[in-house]
């Protein structure tokens, strides 16, 4: 079985500009690329888990999200920083689906397709529900990354607080700080 990285995509790989849907407006955030790079070096599957409700509310079809996603594989394929693949919900939050994290889904989903051990992987989002959706799913460590998201740090939950042989959730600033735990 192999091991994963679970990159949320807007505002954790790049920026955060609110229903993203063009190639035109992406903007990778720094360290993305490096910490894909040294994660596929330590043998890392690297998988994108993206809750995408702006389909399901009818702003953009999945043909846009599928480019944008296309967009950034590309963009980050020149610096060595290859995406192994990309998942989305395309849902509405008001469809109760159990794809849009924090259902965990899509992180089964991944496991299952691309044989993963949840247990020896790693999920980091810059929201609380990537994170859960990534323990929840059997995940071990988690990092929330804080953007701009400031309120973020105070959703998280009692079963995502460090506990002493429980999941870890650490709180970053900068997706760098993951370098050492790879
Ligand atoms: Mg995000
Ligand atoms: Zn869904």
């Amino acid at each position: 079985m192999k091991k994963a990285l679970f990159l949320d995509r807007d505002g954790t790989i790049n920026e955060e500009v609110g229903f993203l849907h063009e190639v035109e407006k992406i903007r990778i955030l720094e360290g993305a690329a490096e910490v894909i790079k040294k994660a596929r070096q330590k043998g890392y599957l690297i998988i994108v888990i993206s809750n995408q409700s702006g389909v399901g509310r009818g702003y953009f079809g999945i043909q846009e999200v599928e480019k944008v996603n296309q967009g950034i594989k590309s963009i980050l394929g020149k610096e060595g920083a290859g995406i192994d693949a990309f998942y989305f919900c395309p849902h509405s939050p008001d469809d109760n689906c159990s794809c849009r994290k924090p259902s965990p889904g899509l992180f089964l989903k991944a496991a299952k397709e691309w044989d993963i051990d949840l247990s020896s992987s790693l999920c980091v989002g810059d929201r609380v529900r990537d994170v859960e959706a990534g323990i929840r799913a059997g995940i071990k460590q988690g990092f929330l990354l804080l953007g701009d998201m400031e309120g973020e740090s105070s959703k998280l939950k009692d079963l995502l607080l460090d506990k002493q042989q429980g999941p870890r959730v650490e709180v970053i600033k900068n997706l760098r700080e993951i370098l050492p735990k790879l």
